[in-house]
């Protein structure tokens, strides 16, 4: 809930329980010199406004900021009236205090005299305690919130710095291996094979890391909608082909004659599918193939990513959503991982309302299962 919510409901609160006309709520800024209305309740539009007032010009708000309520019995013959809004004849303020020290003032008025009595200030106070500290956790909850789109700012500028060096560091190697600055020894090639390998590694790592920021930040600005899942998972086929023939590897894409179409985005699910197939490619030796499926089951939307390829160990597949997990035979293969592509997909899937399953033997191959909820438009 945001910080003028939490402060409506205070407001509308302490009207309702005090039988009140109007209530409001006004926050101290950080010098503690000035307060500004941030919530009303039941004043007159016009009658109050969000400029600051300077603390030492309200008597009331002074006196109640030394903490302790006061009461206005008669707003005509109190001095400490003043600031008091529109023509409410009667006023008790209290203060907001959080761990000591008060952070605004609450303040209730009603239209006759003599309306607030030392009772009244007894039922104020307690729940101007509760108000101030609903404001100090959405205030904290606020700054984690900004501390957290820093931190995937900062993944996101780190990451993309990184992968212009670690492309060009890769080219250059290939160019030396190609033999474009002269022979190499032997010895040479082993050891520049090896540092491009690493380099890939680097690669992948950093394109992962940049599409787990993506996702917690770029989730929140891509589109949801309903989108056709032929098309995303049609599109992850088409992109994993060339690789997959190079491996020597069999493809094969089994639409659904019925349209399937879910709520998500289609960024999301197409880095769903297109982690998942470049999988199976991935983990499936040359000979082997990769088939993908879409049907509807149950009245929900299945697709299923079948290979034949290394399989996964049994104890192995508990772990496998989690990130930077990678199989012990996965790890043995002469192939480039990170552990963060499974992590992306689990995380993503759930986004969607959907869920992803493995099940797999060891040397055998594996199927990848997501289901996500039918999407039926409500006319
Ligand atoms: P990466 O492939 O970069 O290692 P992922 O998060 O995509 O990371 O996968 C985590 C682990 O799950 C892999 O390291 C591998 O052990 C296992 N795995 C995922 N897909 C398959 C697959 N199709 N066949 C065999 N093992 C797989």
């Amino acid at each position: 809930m945001e910080l003028d919510q939490v402060l409506g409901r205070l407001a509308e609160g302490a009207k309702q329980v005090l039988q009140a006309d109007a209530a409001t709520v006004c926050l101290l800024d950080g010098d503690d010199a000035y307060l500004t209305v941030t919530a009303a309740c039941g004043l007159p539009a016009g009658c109050w406004s969000r400029e600051p007032i300077e603390v030492a010009c309200s008597l009331l708000d002074k006196e109640a900021l030394s903490g302790h309520p006061v009461i206005v019995a008669d707003t005509r013959a109190d001095p400490r009236a003043e600031s008091v809004p529109g023509d409410y004849l009667s006023a008790m303020c209290v203060p907001l205090i959080h761990e000591g020290s008060p952070v605004g003032t609450l303040h209730v008025y009603a239209l006759e005299p003599q309306r607030f009595c030392e009772e009244h200030a007894a039922l104020l106070t307690p729940l101007a305690d509760v108000g101030a500290i609903a404001f100090a956790a959405t205030r904290a909850l606020e700054a984690l919130e900004e501390l957290s789109t820093s931190k995937t700012h900062f993944i996101h500028v780190a990451a993309h710095e990184l992968r212009s060096p670690v492309t060009v560091t890769q080219s250059l190697v290939r160019g030396v291996l190609k033999g474009y600055i002269g022979e190499l020894t032997d010895r040479q090639t082993e050891v520049l094979v090896r540092i491009s390998r690493r380099l890939d590694f680097l690669e992948s790592l950093v394109n992962d890391i940049l599409d787990l920021a993506d996702v917690e930040s770029l989730e929140r600005t891509w589109e949801e909608r309903p989108v056709l899942l032929n098309a995303a998972v049609g599109q992850a086929v088409l992109l994993m082909q060339p690789r997959a023939e190079e491996k020597g590897l069999e493809m094969a894409l089994r639409p659904c004659r019925r349209r399937l179409v879910v709520w998500g985005t289609e960024e999301g699910l197409s880095r769903i599918f297109v982690n998942l197939v470049s999988n199976a490619v991935k983990y499936t030796p040359s000979g082997g193939t990769v088939t993908v499926s879409l049907r509807p089951l149950d009245g929900e939307a299945r697709v299923e990513v079948v290979d034949t390829g290394i399989g996964i160990p049994q104890e192995a597949i508990p772990h496998i959503f989690e990130p930077f997990y990678r199989a012990p035979n996965a790890k043995a293969l002469d192939e480039v991982g990170t552990g963060l592509g499974l992590a992306i997909v689990e995380d993503l899937v759930g986004r969607y309302g959907g869920r992803v399953e493995a099940a797999s033997e060891e040397g055998k191959g594996t199927t990848f299962a997501v289901t996500f909820p039918v999407y039926e438009p409500t006319e």
